[in-house]
């Protein structure tokens, strides 16, 4: 851990993978640097535990998704990180008789279905919720949506149809054995990094930047702004002057919520490595089930948009418990005394995240620009959010700090 200067040339805010490659990219470049982040640890939204023994678990991001467009895989590769290129348990796997393969196939089509509409409507370029494209009456409706909240962390109806088919998805998704947020603390750990500093304030009046923390106040030439956008849209983190137009775009682009849980799994051999399992398909308030991933000893849970909010607000445990029911719902009740609640997430109720990650509110796809365009030359902004392409993403977060640090060096080094 660095302390903190009192004056740099660029100040970072955020150790998250976008803080993280806005620091590598400013590496050499002559700049004096700092990255200020409130938390004990780097990583931010991407952060693995070992939730037992026989267990590791990414509490945020675990997949490299367009894995072959991925920065993050050459970069686990220099790292010595094992990939692993298993195909994920989503699609067409499932494990028991709950959902049946006729009926997983019916449902691919009506999803796929669903996806032509969207983009059929994308091409006209006029934004509208992309739930005004279900079917009406399809029978499949509440599942579409529950995926949707799995990758938009809200439900079909806050999602701007032009932001949706602006993601970037090349169907490939790899992991990394030892937990994605384990790759990425190990790439930020040679950066110079300021922990438990939380900035409070960036003031902007004068020549020089003027930013206060936690642990004091320090000045710089630069900022590179990494926070997620409800920090930025609730003001935890205030500009003066304001910037009205950096907040509205955070609005509009608010942070969606998805959760996991990991469950240890006695008598684990008798279940199938890697299997899927989902059963509520009639609702949109379901989990996803990962069963052994890597071939631990344990279930993964996934909750998203309403849902995942409501079991945060419950409490601590409310997840696991549900998970539990729902299991034992699809598997019998035998299997209740096999689970045991290891660890979940609750990234809604995380003072430094606030939620999972961005999702455009129709009419609003424009505002990721809008949120990433600096602002006099001398305040840059990164973050998933930012990313044209790969918002949702932990290797959208670092390509937009890489190109945030472009921007400060194109800048500060003219004459
Ligand atoms: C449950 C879940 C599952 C996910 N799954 C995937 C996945 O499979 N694949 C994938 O690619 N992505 C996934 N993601 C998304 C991915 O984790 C994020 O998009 C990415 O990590 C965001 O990086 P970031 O740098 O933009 O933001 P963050 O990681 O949130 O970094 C911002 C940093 O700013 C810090 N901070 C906040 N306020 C202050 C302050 N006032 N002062 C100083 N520092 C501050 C925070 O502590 C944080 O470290 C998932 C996320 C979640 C929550």
């Amino acid at each position: 851990m660095t302390s903190l200067p009192s004056s740099v040339d660029v100040a970072i805010i955020g150790a998250g993978a976008a803080g993280l490659g806005a620091a590598h990219a400013l590496h050499g470049s002559g700049l004096s640097v700092i990255v200020l982040e409130a938390r004990d640890r780097l990583g931010g939204r991407a952060w693995t535990v070992q939730a037992s023994p026989e267990v590791t678990f990414d509490v945020g991001c675990g997949w490299l998704h367009s894995a072959n467009k991925n920065s993050f895989v050459p970069i686990a590769r220099q790292l010595n990180f094992e990939i692993n290129t298993d195909l994920p348990p989503w699609g067409d796997r499932a494990f028991g008789d709950v959902f049946p393969e006729a009926e997983r196939k019916d449902f691919v089509l009506a999803l796929d279905a669903f996806y032509e509409r969207v983009w059929e409507a994308a091409e006209k370029g006029t934004d509208a919720p992309a739930a005004d494209y279900l079917e009406p009456g399809n029978r499949w409706n509440p599942m579409i949506d529950a995926v949707s909240t799995y990758v938009n962390g809200c439900e079909l109806d806050q999602v701007s149809l032009l932001d949706f088919e602006a993601y970037e998805d090349t169907y490939f998704n790899w992991r990394v054995r030892a937990g994605y947020g384990t790759l990425i603390a190990a790439y930020g750990a040679p950066c110079p990094i300021a922990l438990n500093c939380n900035v409070t304030l960036v003031d902007h009046s004068g020549k020089r930047i003027r930013l206060e923390t936690s642990q004091g106040s320090l000045e710089a030439g630069a900022a590179i702004v990494t926070l997620p956008t409800d920090l930025i849209a609730d003001e935890a983190i205030r500009f003066s002057p304001a910037l009205p137009a950096k907040l509205d775009a955070a609005r509009g682009l608010p942070l969606g919520v998805d959760d996991k849980v990991t469950l240890a799994l006695e008598g684990a051999e008798a279940f199938p490595k890697e299997g899927n399992l989902r059963g509520a398909t009639m609702r949109t308030a379901m989990g996803t089930y990962h069963i052994r991933p890597f071939g631990q000893p344990c279930i993964e849970g996934f909750f998203g948009g309403s849902f995942a909010r409501e079991l945060e607000d419950a409490g601590v445990g409310a997840m696991a418990a549900q998970s539990i029911d729902e299991i034992a719902g699809l598997l019998g009740n035998d299997i209740r005394r096999k689970l045991k609640p290891l660890y979940e997430s609750r990234w809604a109720h995380d003072p430094f995240a606030r939620g999972s990650y961005s999702h455009a509110l129709p009419g609003h796809a424009g505002d990721r620009a809008l949120l990433a365009a600096p602002v006099d030359g001398r305040m840059f902004f990164a973050g998933e959010a930012t990313s044209p392409n790969f918002f949702t993403t932990a290797h959208g977060a670092r390509d937009s700090g890489e190109r945030a640090a472009r921007e400060v060096v194109a800048i500060l080094s003219k004459p």
